[in-house]
């Protein structure tokens, strides 16, 4: 199993980041793929990589949420560093209008900027978005010229969106969400079309049940996983065998 979307170098894993990853491995999720969001976290993330490197894979990329009237001058910084390491994508990237518009017009150029970035680099991209599938479909729709592919990571949308994202080649990263009660996805998932299911935790954020609220981690991918199995009456082994080569396919694992 894959966890395609985790910040296992955050500060919340210092304290036990080895063993955090030794769950994750006893529980059969044997790669990690770690997301940028701005500059301070480039250097943690490396280490991670360095630290664990048969497991963990970084992306590069701005945030949405990292966005501001320095704007310029981050993606210049960013953009240097795909001359000095190798990444599995551009990401973390996207629009978010959940907690501050202040910054609109510049997250949406810091988009379109990456996503060219992807087009020139034949890179996938990792998308964030919060109240905001509409306005990124809009511009992924004015940008794919066939080349585009990623994924919208940490999905929590409706059908109708999933199949507008689907429609555009792209991925659905399905988390924690998935097994809320009151999450709406029970209607959602039976539906999907799994050639475009991956999965991911998004931690230490949105833990799935039976931890929701507490730290998230990659071990529990397996839970996300389980859910995805039950709602679709196959077995965890199929979900697993499914998303993982979804997954190395869409990353070039
Ligand atoms: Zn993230």
């Amino acid at each position: 199993m894959i966890d395609t979307h985790a910040h296992i170098y955050a500060s919340e894993f210092d304290q036990d980041r080895e063993e955090v990853v030794k769950r994750a491995l006893s529980q059969g999720i044997d790669r990690i793929l770690l997301p940028n969001i701005d500059l301070e976290s480039i250097e943690p993330m490396l280490a991670t990589e360095k630290q664990f490197p048969e497991v963990c894979r970084s992306m590069m990329g701005l945030h949405p949420c990292y966005v501001d009237a320095n704007v310029e001058q981050t993606l210049a910084t960013i953009k240097s560093w795909f001359d000095k390491h190798n990444f599995i994508a551009v990401g973390e990237i996207g629009i978010d209008l959940y907690w501050d518009k202040t910054f609109r017009a510049e997250q949406e150029k810091a988009f379109v900027t990456q996503l060219n970035w992807a087009k020139e680099m034949n890179l996938p991209v990792v998308i964030h978005t919060r109240d905001s599938i509409e306005e990124t479909l809009t511009l992924l729709r004015q940008e794919q010229d066939g080349s585009l592919r990623g994924v919208f990571h940490c999905f929590g949308g409706s059908l109708e969106e999933a199949q507008a994202i689907n429609k555009l080649g792209f991925h659905l990263g399905l988390g924690g969400v998935s097994t809320f009660k009151n999450g709406g996805m029970d209607k959602v998932i039976p539906h999907l079309d799994m050639d475009y299911v991956i999965l991911e935790t998004d931690c230490p954020y949105l833990a799935p049940v039976p931890h929701r609220g507490k730290r998230n981690e990659p071990s529990y991918t397996e839970l996300v996983a389980q859910r995805i199995a039950d709602l679709r009456g196959l077995a965890l082994e199929e979900v697993d065998a499914i998303t993982t080569n979804n997954a190395e396919k869409l990353f070039s694992l």
